[in-house]
């Protein structure tokens, strides 16, 4: 089978930050594909399972509900590496048109309280599965070291 295009990108040499990692054309319409890129490939710990669970809800449902993004929003959710999220919109975009809403959506995530959306028996396929208090630590630490003050380096793959 032929290798995809993103296992092509040299991940020994990824930072942390938000990469366009595809754009799909569908008709005469364009799919974005985002990484958002939480922690060094290799290089640093990857995200526990329970608070990706958990900013995978948080997320979403912020992401959802923005008015101005809400409706161009296709997908979010963890990349099964644990280093970060995958978030799919509609529109032929760059990762700089998107820092303001990554940034807002971290800082919600930072701040929130319970209780996690989506996360009763009969709305979540794991809902013991959660960690609010791991989710918000990193997410604070993922908008002060990173979105606060993304370089280049943060927002474009190297080519
Ligand atoms: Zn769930």
């Amino acid at each position: 089978m032929e290798r995809i295009a993103s296992f092509t990108v040299d991940h020994d040499n990824l930072l942390r930050g938000i990469y366009v990692s595809r754009r799909d054309s569908l008709g005469d319409k364009w799919l974005t594909t985002f990484d958002i890129r939480m922690k060094e490939p290799n290089r640093e710990p990857v995200l526990d399972v329970p608070l990706l669970h958990t900013i995978e809800h948080l997320g979403a449902t912020w992401l959802r509900n923005n008015s101005n993004w809400g409706g161009e929003v296709v997908y979010f959710g963890p990349m099964g590496c644990r280093t970060g999220c995958y978030l799919i919109l509609k529109g032929d975009l760059e990762s700089r048109e998107i820092v303001q809403l990554i940034k807002e959506m971290f800082t919600f995530i930072a701040n929130y309280s319970y209780p996690i959306p989506g996360a009763s028996p009969s709305e979540c396929g794991n809902h013991l599965s959660h960690d609010l208090p791991m989710a918000a630590l990193e997410a604070k630490k993922f908008l002060i070291e990173i979105l606060t003050n993304p370089t280049p380096e943060n927002l474009e793959y190297p080519g």
